[in-house]
């Protein structure tokens, strides 16, 4: 990390309330369900389908999960009666995954059976790498179970080309991500490029599965190496589809949309919306960076 990564981030507990809420506000739908249902619905409206997320994560208590998966059931609930084509993502450390295996396993069975009841598909997020084998493990289980239920690889872990052929036979849903988390280098690519290459060969290995791709990124020119592999292994645009974060890149997802893609929007809501913008500003200052830069072309323009 940079000195002027870490001056920068040493600033944000800082940053006043008002001041990180408009700097999260581009990127999170708001505080309440109806907030993320309402952007969820403009989004439709525009032609771009959801993904919800509720804030969150690393719950100190079993009561605190539960809690979780009732707030996530609600959630459900609101995208199936606003009949949007949207689906919810639920990360595991914010299900208990840190209390326990079993009772991870049982919370995204529970939200499993009443998002198949809704006729919403359900996915397994990734978060750092000691959570990794737990989170497979926990993703076999529920796979075994439901079908309706993806999981998130991340393409610069060394181990993930090894996780992709681990992975039982049978249909797959896998949403592709270079990885948020600023891995040591002992077991991953920390540099742009290597990550690029990595995510191709992951796609590719996923692509030779058969196994239905979300495609998580905002960079056109890793897009660009990625979709010949998939139509050469026979992909049609119904295989696989473009997932991109709320507030980022939007020019570039109405470039997929014209070129005909499916391009899936993440919509994150929730109260923890600081703690949790915090811990990813910390885990990855690119982002920081990100925020910073278009912060300041927004006041400038
Ligand atoms: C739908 C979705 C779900 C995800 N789920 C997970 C998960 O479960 N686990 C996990 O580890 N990671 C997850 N990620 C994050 C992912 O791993 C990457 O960290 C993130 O997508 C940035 O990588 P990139 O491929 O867009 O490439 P980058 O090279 O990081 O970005 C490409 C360009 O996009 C822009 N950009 C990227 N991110 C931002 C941002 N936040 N703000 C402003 N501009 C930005 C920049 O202009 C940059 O030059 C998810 C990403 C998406 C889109």
């Amino acid at each position: 990390m940079s000195i002027f990564d870490r001056v920068a981030l040493s600033t944000l507990p800082l940053i006043p309330t008002p001041v990180m809420r408009r700097l999260a506000g581009r990127y999170i739908a708001g505080e309440r369900l109806d907030e993320a249902i309402a952007r969820l619905q403009n989004l439709r409206d525009a032609g771009y389908p959801g993904i919800v997320d509720v804030l969150g994560e690393d719950v100190h208590d079993e009561r605190q999960a539960r809690g979780v998966v009732a707030q996530y059931v609600t959630t459900a609930r609101a995208v199936a009666e606003a009949r949007l084509d949207a689906y919810v993502s639920v990360k595991p450390t914010h299900v208990g995954l840190k209390l326990g295996e079993d009772l991870c396993f049982e919370l995204y069975d529970t939200l499993a059976r009443e998002c198949a009841s809704l006729g919403l598909r359900l996915r397994v997020e990734m978060e750092d790498h000691p959570t990794t084998d737990g989170t497979l493990r926990v993703f076999e289980r529920l796979r075994a179970r439901h079908a309706h239920v993806g999981i998130v690889l991340q393409a610069r872990l060394f181990r993930t080309l090894d996780d992709i052929r681990r992975l039982a036979p049978g249909p797959l849903d896998v949403r592709l991500v270079k990885g948020i988390y600023l891995e040591p280098a002992a077991i991953a690519h920390t540099e742009p490029e290597p990550i690029r290459a990595a995510f191709v060969e992951c796609a590719r290995l996923l692509a030779e599965r058969k196994a239905q791709l979300s495609l998580a990124t905002h960079d056109e020119l890793l897009a660009e190496r990625v979709l010949p592999e998939l139509t050469r292994r026979g992909y049609g645009k119904t295989d696989y589809e473009f997932q991109v974060l709320l507030g980022v890149r939007e020019p570039l997802w109405a470039t997929w949309r014209a070129a005909g893609h499916t391009v899936r929007v993440y919509v994150p809501y929730g109260p923890e919306w600081r703690p949790y913008s915090t811990r990813r500003l910390r885990k990855n200052p690119q982002i920081f960076r990100h925020v910073m830069r278009d912060t300041l072309l927004f006041w400038r323009s």
